[in-house]
C-alpha cells in the first residue's frame, strides 16, 4: 500500500487507477496472508492473538492514512466534502487508537482488553462517523422529497431499531450482573454503536446516495456494513459463548478496514475529476432505495406473526413493543403515501397547466402562421396588379412615342399633337396608380392614435368634401341621425366614407331621382351602411370590386382603387365591408368600425 500513497502520483492522469489498484492487491494480500497464517496457526490460539494484534492496529493505521490524504486532496473542491472527510479520517484514527491499546492491553500488559481504556476510542469511531454521514453535502430537495426521505429514513430506522434490540441490545442486556455499571454500559454501547452505524447508512440511503455517494463514499458504506456484520457476529457468538477469538470470521473486520483504505485512495483519485452536476443527469436506475422502507415493513411484520406463532421462543422483545413498532411503521408509511399523493396531485395539476398552455400557443401559432399566408398571397396579388396596371399606360407610352417619331419625321403636325396628348394622359394615369398605390400602403403604417368620434360628424366631414360632386349630380342624401360614437383614426374614416359617397354619385346612371341613404342598424351588431339607388352591381362581381385597380367597366373614371383603400381602411380598425346590390337596382355598401367604449 507504501506505493499507492506515493504524493508524487497524486493527480496523474495515467496513474490514476494504477494506485488504486495497487492498494486492492495489498489489502487482497494481507487478507490472503492473515488467512493463511490462521488457518496454520488452526491449534494455537495464543499466537493467533498476536498476529491479530499486530495486523489490525497496521492495517486500521494505514487506512486513517489514506482517509487523511483524502481529506487533504478534497480540501480545494468542496468544504463540506472535505469536512465529512476529515471527521471519516479521524474516526478511523481513533479506532486505530483503539487497536493499539487494545494489543498493548492483550500481548503487552497480559491484561484483558475488554471492558478498558481502548473502548473510549473504538466508541468514538461510530459516533463521528455518523457526523462525517450527515455532513456530506446533500443535493437540493424540494419540500416534498425531504419528508418523504425523513420518513422514508424513519421507517427503515425503526426496523433497524427492532432488528437490533431484539437480536443484539435485549440479549446484552440480558447478561449483565450488577457488579459493574462502567463495564455494563460499555457492554451495551457496542450493540447501540452499531445501530448508530447503521443509521448513518440509512441516512446516506435516502440523502439521494445517488448524488452525493460517488465510488469512494460507496466504498466507505460498504466497510461500515462489513464492520456491523463482523461486530453483530462476534456479540452473538459471544452471549452464546460460542466465540473463540482470532479465526476467519474475524476477517470481516478486516474487510472492513480495507475498504475504508481503498475509499481513501479512490477519493484522492477522483478529487480532481470535477463532481458532475446533479440536475444534469437524472439516473433513472438508481430507484432501490424507494423499494427499501416497504420491504423493511414486510419483514417487520413477518417478524411480529413469526413472534407470535412462537410465543415458546424466547425473544427479548415484548410482543407488543413489537407490535407497536409496525404500527409505528405502517403509520409512517401511510404519511408518506398521503405526501406523495399530495405531491402527484400537484405535479398532475402543474402538467396539465403546461399543457393546455402549450395547446394554446399551439393554437395561436396556427392562426398566426394562417393569418401570414393569406397575408403573403394578399401580397402576391396585389404586387403582381400593381406591376401590371403600371404597365399598360407605359406600353401605350412607348408605342406613341414611336408613333411620334414618325409623324415627326412625316411632319404630320396635328397627329404630333394627338400624340402627345395621349402620352401625356397615360403619364397622368400612371401618377393616378402609384399616388393609388402609395396610398393603400400608406393605410397600415401612417395610422393616427384611434379616436372618440360621434359617427355623424364622419359622415358630415365626408360630406362637406363631396359636396361639389353632389351638388353636381343633383343627389339629395338623407343622413340617419341616432348614430354611435365610434373609436377610429378620424381621418382614415371620413376617407373611407368619401370614397364611398363618391362611387354613389359616379355610379348613378341615369336615374332621375338619385338618393343616397347614410345610416346604421343595430341588430346585435352595428353596422353601417352607404346606399344608393344607382346602376347597381352584378352578384358576380361583389367579391371583385375590393380589389386593387379592378373596374366593372374600364371607361368610367377613376384607377379602381377606391373601395381596395376603402376595404384596407375598414380592416385596420378590425372591421368587416361588404355589398348587397343588383344590377339596376342601387347598391349599400355595409361595414362595422369599433364603437367607443363609454357608449
Ligand atoms: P373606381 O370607382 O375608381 O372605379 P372603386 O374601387 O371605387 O374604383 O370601385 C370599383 C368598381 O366597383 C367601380 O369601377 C364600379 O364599377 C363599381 N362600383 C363601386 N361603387 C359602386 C356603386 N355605388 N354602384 C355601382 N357600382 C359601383
Amino acid at each position: 500500500m507504501k506505493q499507492g500513497y506515493d504524493g508524487s502520483e497524486e493527480g496523474g492522469g495515467p496513474h490514476r487507477s494504477l494506485n488504486f489498484r495497487r492498494a486492492l492487491m495489498l489489502g487482497a494480500a494481507i487478507l490472503i496472508v492473515r488467512s493463511i497464517i490462521v488457518l496454520y496457526l488452526e491449534d494455537q490460539e495464543q499466537q493467533r492473538v498476536i498476529v491479530d494484534d499486530i495486523i489490525f492496529p497496521v492495517v486500521n493505521g494505514l487506512a486513517a492514512l489514506s482517509l487523511f490524504r483524502a481529506a487533504r486532496a478534497t480540501r480545494s473542491q468542496d468544504e463540506r466534502m472535505y469536512i465529512a472527510w476529515a471527521f471519516f479520517a479521524v474516526a478511523q484514527v481513533l479506532y486505530a487508537l483503539g487497536d493499539v491499546l487494545w494489543s498493548i492491553l492483550e500481548i503487552g500488559l497480559k491484561e484483558t482488553p475488554f471492558p478498558s481504556i481502548a473502548d473510549g476510542p473504538y466508541l468514538s469511531y461510530y459516533l463521528l462517523f455518523l457526523i462525517g454521514i450527515l455532513l456530506l453535502p446533500a443535493p437540493y430537495q424540494s419540500t416534498f422529497e425531504r419528508l418523504k426521505s425523513l420518513l422514508d429514513t424513519g421507517v427503515v430506522t425503526i426496523f433497524a431499531i427492532l432488528i437490533f434490540w431484539s437480536f443484539l441490545i435485549a440479549p446484552t442486556v440480558a447478561t449483565l450482573e450488577e457488579s459493574d455499571p462502567l463495564a455494563n454500559a460499555i457492554a451495551v454501547a457496542y450493540p447501540v454503536a452499531d445501530l448508530v452505524l447503521a443509521f448513518a447508512l440509512i441516512a446516506l440511503i435516502f440523502r439521494k446516495i445517488e448524488h452525493i455517494a460517488q465510488r469512494p463514499i460507496m466504498l466507505l458504506a460498504a466497510g461500515a456494513i462489513f464492520l456491523i456484520v463482523a461486530d453483530s457476529i462476534f456479540m452473538i457468538k459471544a452471549l452464546r459463548g460460542v466465540y473463540v477469538p482470532a479465526t476467519l470470521g474475524d476477517s470481516f473486520w478486516l474487510i472492513s478496514y480495507i475498504l475504508a483504505g481503498l475509499a481513501g485512495v479512490l477519493q484522492v483519485e477522483s478529487a480532481g475529476v470535477p463532481v458532475r452536476a446533479s440536475a444534469d443527469r437524472p439516473s433513472p436506475g438508481f430507484t432501490w432505495p424507494l423499494y427499501l422502507p416497504y420491504v423493511c415493513a414486510i419483514f417487520a411484520y413477518a417478524f411480529l406473526i413469526w413472534s407470535m406463532e412462537h410465543e415458546d421462543v424466547n425473544l427479548y422483545i415484548r410482543q407488543h413493543h413489537l407490535a407497536a413498532g409496525v404500527g409505528m411503521i405502517i403509520l409512517l408509511i401511510v404519511i408518506r403515501q398521503v405526501i406523495a399523493i399530495k405531491e402527484n396531485t400537484m405535479l398532475y395539476a402543474a402538467a396539465q397547466h403546461e399543457l393546455h398552455q402549450r395547446i394554446a400557443s399551439e393554437r395561436e401559432k396556427e392562426h398566426l402562421i394562417k393569418e401570414l399566408e393569406a397575408r403573403t398571397s394578399e401580397m402576391e396579388r396585389f404586387i403582381y396588379t400593381v406591376s401590371h396596371d403600371l404597365r399598360s399606360p407605359l406600353i401605350t407610352v412607348s408605342g406613341f412615342l414611336g408613333f411620334l417619331r414618325d409623324d415627326i419625321e412625316k411632319g404630320a403636325w396635328d397627329k404630333v399633337r394627338k400624340d402627345l396628348d395621349i402620352i401625356e394622359s397615360s403619364i397622368t394615369k400612371m401618377d393616378r396608380l402609384l399616388q393609388d398605390t402609395l396610398e393603400l400602403s400608406r393605410i397600415g403604417r401612417m395610422m393616427n392614435p384611434p379616436e372618440d368620434v360621434p359617427f355623424y360628424d364622419i359622415v358630415r366631414e365626408a360630406l362637406e368634401q363631396t359636396s361639389e360632386r353632389i351638388r353636381s349630380r343633383g343627389v339629395s342624401v338623407s343622413v340617419a341621425e341616432d348614430m354611435p360614437v365610434v373609436h377610429v383614426d378620424r381621418m382614415r374614416a371620413v376617407e373611407a366614407l368619401v370614397n364611398l359617397i363618391e362611387n354613389s354619385a359616379k355610379y348613378m346612371g341615369d336615374q332621375s331621382d338619385p338618393r343616397i341613404e347614410i345610416g346604421c342598424m343595430r341588430d346585435g351588431e352595428t353596422v353601417f351602411y352607404v346606399r344608393d339607388n344607382g346602376i347597381g352591381i352584378d352578384p358576380k362581381n361583389h367579391q371583385r370590386i375590393f380589389e386593387l385597380f379592378y373596374k366593372v367597366d374600364n371607361r368610367t373614371e377613376g384607377t379602381g382603387a377606391g373601395l381596395a383603400i376603402v376595404k384596407r381602411i375598414i380592416e385596420v380598425h378590425g372591421g368587416r365591408i361588404w355589398i348587397e346590390s343588383e344590377l339596376g337596382k342601387g347598391c349599400t355598401v355595409f361595414f362595422t368600425l369599433p364603437l367607443s367604449e363609454k357608449t
